[in-house]
């Protein structure tokens, strides 16, 4: 199934693609840590023959099961998280995580990633659809935290080589930046939270920018981080920008002190 967001004269627009819903048991291949709070996952199995993510925001499910499961009622009672699919190809996919927490004293993903015996099992269920941009934004505006990387890595490479825009990404400081390779004209910046609440350096920097900064043209923006970055994003892109909500992402990727936050979609 595909829905276009309402024709307009707009250099771009966000069309939805429905897929089947299908679950692959896959095992943990092999981990690239990048920083050490930051690792590339991955995963392989046949399952994955055949597997697409054609929006560059797409989340799959992570299902985290005890054991072997034999059913796909098993699977679904198993703990899952949401994650983006970063690249895949024959037989593999690799998943980017974001390790928060202390050792011990972690979500049942992040534990998992940062140490799970290669061969371990775990399964993927979707993307059950994506939001695929279709034509070209005039501006970019990306911003978000360590869990929106991977999303705003994949929107970076499907840019055009005369791109324009920001990418402003909150990480814990100078020694946990996370590298976004993006067109020359696309400025990639840096908050640090130096010990503050998360999304609270990202909040403050949305704050800060006023009507005089939105870029000219049709702008696309992105803004995903914890749950409390929607309220300034929303003020940000949608109030100050005056942008269209339908052609517009702000969305709360997890939710301080909520174990398995389930983000609206
Ligand atoms: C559409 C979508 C795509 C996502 N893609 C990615 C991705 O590609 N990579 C990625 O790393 N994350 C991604 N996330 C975020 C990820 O799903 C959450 O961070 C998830 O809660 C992690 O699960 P967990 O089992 O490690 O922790 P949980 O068991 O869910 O939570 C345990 C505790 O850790 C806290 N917590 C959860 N996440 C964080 C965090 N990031 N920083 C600090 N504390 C946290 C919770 O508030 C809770 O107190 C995505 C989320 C959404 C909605």
């Amino acid at each position: 199934m595909t829905t276009a967001t309402p024709s307009t004269d707009s250099s771009f627009r966000l069309v939805r693609h429905g897929l089947d819903l299908r679950f692959r048991q896959v095992v943990l291949a092999a981990r690239t840590w990048q920083t050490d709070s930051y690792v590339r996952v991955r995963v392989e199995g046949a399952d994955l023959d055949g597997f697409e993510s054609l929006g560059s925001d797409d989340h799959i499910r992570l299902f985290f099961p005890d054991g072997p499961v034999d059913s796909v009622e098993e699977l679904r009672a198993a703990p899952s998280r949401e994650y983006t699919p970063f690249a895949w190809g024959d037989g593999w996919l690799d998943v980017e995580f974001f390790i928060h927490g202390d050792p011990g004293d972690r979500g049942v993903a992040a534990q998992w990633a940062a140490s799970a015996p290669i061969g371990a099992s775990v399964a993927v269920g979707g993307p059950r659809g994506s939001l695929v941009l279709e034509g070209r934004p005039d501006a970019w505006f990306l911003a978000g935290d360590e869990t929106a990387v991977p999303a705003i890595r994949r929107f970076a490479a499907s840019m055009g080589p005369d791109a324009v825009g920001r990418i402003v990404i909150e990480v814990s400081d100078g020694a946990h930046e996370l590298f976004v390779e993006a067109p020359d004209g696309v400025a990639v910046s840096y908050l640090h939270r130096n010990g503050a609440a998360a999304g609270s350096a990202l909040a403050f920097r949305l704050d800060e920018l006023s009507a005089e900064d939105r870029p000219a043209g049709d702008v696309f923006a992105f803004v995903a981080a914890e749950q409390a970055i929607v309220k300034p994003g929303r003020a940000l892109v949608l109030e100050r920008w005056g942008l269209d909500s339908e052609s517009v992402v702000v969305k709360g990727y997890w939710k301080q002190g909520d174990v398995s936050y389930h983000a609206p979609h």
